[in-house]
């Protein structure tokens, strides 16, 4: 389902680009509450090695709904890495679906996966991958100047987007002159400075003690509610991912074994419409 912005009543052209509001507002129709942030079907993800195959993600069918804060949970081993680099266009299935916002992604070029990357989704990992020779306000400035982004511009989001999650004081330091909590909260701005739809996460508290990692999971959850970002989050962490998470996904052996409704959390998209993009993060 689509709803379409309001439609202003003056005035009639645009005043940036000068296209009628009729024309533009059919072009900025934003996800309603049911709209499909993923969507696999029968995805596999299987490695040869030598005489013995791994089936990493075997035959995973799932639908999570925008707006939605899904936790992936399993044993070592089970496959959310590797489902997770799927929906992230890292890497691509050895059979079946994976639909992102609408596209399909084993029909993307390199270039158009690149772009996905980009601008579709937003990504965080356990050990943080910041870049060790930068500072903070560089690293996160990064994916702007991939996505072309003027320099003015780069610089003031990316100081915003620090601010946001409490690094203004912290532009110039380099990585290892930061905490580990410092670290992950710099790639959260990182990670959302191209205003993706989608957040993945792979086990990012997995490196920080309790109380970082709260801090970060409470990042988490106000941009999922105030942004309505849509957040799947991999953890092995039940407890995290119940009090967080609204549905909780979980696999064994590469299978989707089972997927919860966590009632003490309702989903942003079962409650309310998601607030208009476009705010930085
Ligand atoms: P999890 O994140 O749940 O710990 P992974 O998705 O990382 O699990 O791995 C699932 C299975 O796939 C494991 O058996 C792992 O050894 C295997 N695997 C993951 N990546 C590769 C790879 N690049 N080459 C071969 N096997 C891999
Ligand atoms: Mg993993």
């Amino acid at each position: 389902m689509v709803v379409a912005l309001q439609k202003p009543s003056t005035p009639l052209a645009c005043p940036r680009c000068r296209i009628l509001w009729r024309e533009h507002l059919g072009s900025m129709e934003i996800p309603g509450p049911n709209a499909l942030a993923v969507r696999t079907a029968n995805l596999c993800r299987h490695y040869q090695m030598g005489e013995v195959l791994v089936r990493a993600v075997d035959g995973i069918s799932i639908n999570i709904g925008a707006g939605e804060f899904v936790a992936l949970l399993g044993p070592s081993g089970s496959g959310k890495s590797s489902l997770l680099n799927l929906v992230a266009g890292l890497d691509r299935p050895t059979s079946g679906a994976v639909i992102v916002q609408g596209n399909n992604l084993a029909a993307l070029s390199r270039e158009q996966l690149a772009k996905h990357r980009l601008h579709t989704v937003g990504m965080v990992f356990q050990s943080f991958n910041l870049i060790p020779s930068m500072t903070l306000l560089e690293n996160v400035e990064l994916p702007m100047r991939f996505a072309e982004v003027d320099r003015g511009e780069r610089s003031a989001r990316a100081r915003q987007a620090l601010e946001r999650v409490g690094l203004s004081g912290r532009l110039a330091h380099r990585p290892t002159e930061l905490s580990g909590g410092e670290q992950q909260r710099a790639s959260l701005a990182r990670a959302l400075i191209n205003r993706p739809k989608l957040l993945l996460a792979d086990e990012p508290t997995g490196n920080l003690d309790s109380r970082t990692g709260t801090e970060i999971m409470d990042l988490l959850h106000s941009f999922n509610r105030s942004l309505g970002m849509t957040v799947l989050m991999v953890t092995h962490e039940q407890a995290l991912a119940e009090k967080y998470a609204g549905r909780m996904l979980h696999l064994a052996d590469g299978k989707l074994v089972d997927d919860v409704s966590n009632d003490h959390v309702p989903n942003i998209s079962s409650v309310e419409t998601p607030a208009p993009r476009g705010e930085t993060p």
